[in-house]
């Protein structure tokens, strides 16, 4: 870590306590957190994350169907076979977006952990897909104000987490009723094909088309 980096942490954080004993109305001027997005389209969000599991069929679902899909990638879980994502991002519909280096708890971490784990990755997603992520998905869906100030100051315009997991940990979940603006969660598990299948079928039960998450967030005035 470059010794700017712990400046802005330490101003980071010597900020929000000045704004937390100046202030009544918590939270001003930091992104959102957006578990569900408001909208009057027949749309939802799918969003994959860490990144661990390469299935090949889940990438040619994606690639056949044309998914538009937000993948919340570790950049260790990438390093081994950037090629499978990059070829979602040039050949498919999906844009990659920032989920830590570690996947740790972020507000268990000091200002300077903090900065570490989001501006860190940040700067690993730009290197390998050419794009500096402007999306975080906090780990485990853990935030405070504290979280959201670091991740402001790593560029990041808003914190997704999800209004439905659809993963299948041990036990595929019952599948829930989607509505409009319904964030989706997924991950890169072996069990990925069919939980975005199911997912995908879900969202055709209820009329709802996936649709890119970021242009939705910026209408909705959240990004
Ligand atoms: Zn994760």
């Amino acid at each position: 870590m470059g010794r700017s980096r712990v400046v802005v942490a330490l101003v980071a954080a010597w900020s929000l306590a000045l704004g937390a004993a100046g202030s009544a109305q918590a939270g001003v001027g930091l992104p959102g957190v957006v578990a569900q997005v408001p909208t009057r389209e027949k749309v939802v969000f799918i969003t994959i994350d860490d990144g661990w599991n390469h299935d090949p069929e889940a990438a040619r679902i994606l690639l056949e169907k044309r998914v538009p899909v937000t993948l919340f990638l570790l950049p260790q879980a990438i390093s081994y076979d950037t090629g499978y994502f990059t070829r979602l991002t040039e050949e498919g519909r999906a844009s990659v977006e920032n989920h830590t280096v570690s996947h740790p708890d972020l507000t268990t971490l000091d200002a300077v952990g903090k900065d570490a784990e989001v501006c860190g990755a940040g700067e690993r997603i730009e290197d390998v897909f050419g794009r500096a992520p402007k999306l975080l998905r906090p780990p485990y869906g853990a935030v405070n104000d504290e979280v959201r100030l670091a991740a402001k100051a790593c560029g990041v315009k808003a914190l997704v987490t999800w209004t439905h997991d659809f993963t299948t940990w041990g036990e595929t979940p019952p599948t829930p009723r989607l509505k409009a603006g319904d964030i989706v969660l997924l991950h890169f598990t072996p069990t990925l094909a069919a939980d975005l299948e199911r997912a995908l079928g879900a969202a055709k039960a209820a009329g709802l088309k996936p649709a890119a998450l970021m242009p939705h967030l910026k209408a909705a005035g959240l990004a």
